[in-house]
């Protein structure tokens, strides 16, 4: 099974990309991930990534597709994934079509969580994380770059939406509510019951 988790940040995407892919038993693939562990692993990845994701912007698609290429070609992601915050752009989309295409293999479906912008602002001013044993602040978490994340998310991710609706990939998954709430909402949409297994109806 072949899933992209789309929605803005703060909609929950991380939680629900581990819950449902250990589900599924698929590895759940972040690019925000990989990129936060290259940065504080200082690779050459990791610098180059820096910059944007402190100001909130994308990293370009160029380092990003060749990224997840690699990642792709892993034995785990062979028989299935759920990608998390990747594709971010129309073009990032169109090339992981076409990777899966040359691999013989296609997307199942794509969920995009559904929450509204005032809920996200409140959702991640929130938001704390764990960094060795602590709690902290993301640094893009911070109120000015969160806007700013918004607003990239608007002009160059939300496109993707209507990409996959005409692809007729796409399910809207409202994110409002609990978090096992949602959950059964994506897992109904992609067909299968609490255990991962095809549902009958
Ligand atoms: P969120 O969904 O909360 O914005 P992520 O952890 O998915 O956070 O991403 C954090 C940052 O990593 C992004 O703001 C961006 O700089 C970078 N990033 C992650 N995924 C991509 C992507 N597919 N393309 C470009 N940049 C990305």
């Amino acid at each position: 099974m072949r899933v992209v988790l789309l929605g803005p940040p703060g909609a929950g995407k991380g939680t629900q990309a581990q819950i449902i892919a250990a589900r599924l038993g698929v590895p759940a693939i972040s690019t925000g991930d990989i990129f936060r562990a290259n940065v504080s692993g200082q690779t050459e990845l990791g610098q180059q990534a820096k910059t944007y994701m402190d100001a909130g912007d994308l990293v370009p698609d160029a380092i990003t597709v060749a990224m997840v290429k690699d990642r792709l070609a892993e034995p785990d992601a062979k028989g299935g994934f759920l990608l998390d915050g990747f594709p971010r752009t129309i073009a990032q989309a169109e090339q992981l079509r076409e990777s899966l295409a040359d691999l013989g293999q296609e997307l199942r479906r794509v969920l995009e969580l559904v929450v509204d912008e005032e809920e996200l602002v409140r959702r991640l001013s929130g938001r704390r994380v764990v960094v060795d044993g602590q709690m902290v602040q993301r640094d893009d978490d911070k109120p000015e770059t969160v806007r700013h994340r918004l607003q990239v998310y608007r002009e160059q991710t939300a496109p993707l939406s209507g990409f996959y609706e005409s692809e007729g990939l796409l399910s809207r998954i409202d994110a409002i509510g609990e978090v096992e709430e949602v959950t059964a909402r994506a897992l109904k949409a992609l067909g299968v019951d609490d255990a991962g297994q095809p549902s009958s109806d």
